[in-house]
C-alpha cells in the first residue's frame, strides 16, 4: 500500500474552468525544472497566468526546495509539454537544474510524489517517468536533475490492477448535454460561462445551438483542445501582445509585470519593452 504523500494546497486561482484528466488517460510521467533559481509557486503561478496568458500554472504538482508538495492544476490537464498535456502529467520543481542542484528533500518528494501516482495510474509504471527533454526538444529539467536516483526508488507495482482512490469523479462518457457534463465535473453550466467556453476552444459565435453544443461538448470531453494559447507571437509589440492573451496593457500593469520579470526602473522605452516582451513569451 503505497501512501499519498502529504500535499499543500496554495489556494491558486485559475481564470478558467480547468478539464479533468482521467487516470487512465495518463501514460507519462513528467518532470521539470522550472529554469528560474528562485521562483516559488506563486511566482510561477502569475508567470504561466499573467506572462503566457494560461489559466493559472502549468504544472500538475510543484516541489520546492525544501521538499513540500503543492497541489497545481492536480487532476486537470495541465500545461507543460506541448503536445503531450491531456495524456501526461507534469510535476515541476523549483530551481535551475542547469546551475543549481536538486536538494535532497525534492529528491525525496519527487520519489513519494511519483510513487503514489504510479499507484493511482493503470496505464503508469517507473519506465514512464521521464523528463520533458524525453518528449520535446527541450534542455528541461536540467543535467542535475537526478532522475536516476528518482527512478530507482520507486517501489510501486508495474502491473496490478490499481484501484484509483481520491480523484475526482468523472462523468459517464455517454451524456450529450454539455450543462449536464458542466455540472457532472463541477463546473458553472450557465450559457455566460458556456460562452466563455466555446470562445476559448474556438466554437464561433455561441449561442448555444444544439450543434454548437455538442462540438463545445466534444471538444471539452475529448480535451484535444491544448491549455496553450501564447497569443500573437508575431507582433513586434509588447501592448498587443498583451491585448492577444487579453491582458491588461496599460502603462502602471506593464510596470508591474516588468517589475515582476525583474525589469528595474520600467519607463516604457522601448528597449524594456522589448525586454519585456521577451520575458512574457517565455523566450
Ligand atoms: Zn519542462
Amino acid at each position: 500500500m503505497i501512501m499519498k504523500p502529504k500535499i499543500v494546497d496554495p489556494q491558486l486561482s485559475f481564470t478558467g474552468s480547468l478539464t479533468v484528466i482521467r487516470p487512465s488517460e495518463v501514460k507519462k510521467l513528467v518532470q521539470h525544472h522550472m529554469a528560474q533559481p528562485t521562483w516559488d509557486v506563486y511566482d510561477v503561478h502569475q508567470y504561466h497566468t499573467n506572462g503566457n496568458g494560461w489559466y493559472g500554472i502549468g504544472y500538475n504538482w510543484w516541489i520546492a526546495f525544501d521538499g513540500t508538495i503543492y497541489e497545481g492544476r492536480g487532476w486537470h490537464v495541465g500545461a507543460h509539454c506541448r503536445g503531450y498535456n491531456e495524456t501526461t502529467l507534469g510535476i515541476g520543481y523549483q530551481g535551475d537544474f542547469t546551475k543549481q542542484q536538486m536538494t535532497n528533500a525534492q529528491l525525496k518528494a519527487g520519489i513519494a510524489l511519483n510513487n503514489w501516482l504510479i499507484s493511482q495510474l493503470p496505464g503508469v509504471s517507473v519506465r514512464d517517468i521521464v523528463g520533458h527533454k524525453d518528449l520535446v526538444r527541450t534542455i528541461c529539467p536540467g543535467d542535475h536533475f537526478r532522475m536516476k536516483e528518482l527512478k530507482d526508488s520507486i517501489s510501486a507495482p508495474t502491473a496490478v490492477s490499481k484501484q484509483p482512490a481520491d480523484i475526482p469523479s468523472v462523468t459517464p462518457a455517454t451524456t450529450t448535454s454539455i450543462v449536464d457534463y458542466l455540472k457532472s465535473i463541477n463546473v458553472d453550466a450557465s450559457f455566460r460561462h458556456r460562452k466563455q467556453l466555446a470562445q476559448y476552444h474556438g466554437v464561433r459565435n455561441y449561442r448555444g445551438t444544439a450543434a454548437q453544443n455538442i462540438e463545445l461538448l466534444n471538444k471539452i470531453r475529448n480535451g484535444r483542445t491544448a491549455v496553450y494559447h501564447k497569443g500573437d507571437m508575431q507582433t513586434p509589440s509588447v501592448v498587443d501582445y498583451l491585448k492577444s492573451i487579453n491582458q491588461d496593457s496599460s502603462f502602471p500593469h506593464r510596470q508591474q509585470l516588468a517589475k515582476a520579470f525583474g525589469i528595474t526602473n520600467y519607463q516604457g522605452t522601448a528597449a524594456q519593452n522589448q525586454q519585456l516582451l521577451k520575458q512574457l513569451r517565455g523566450r
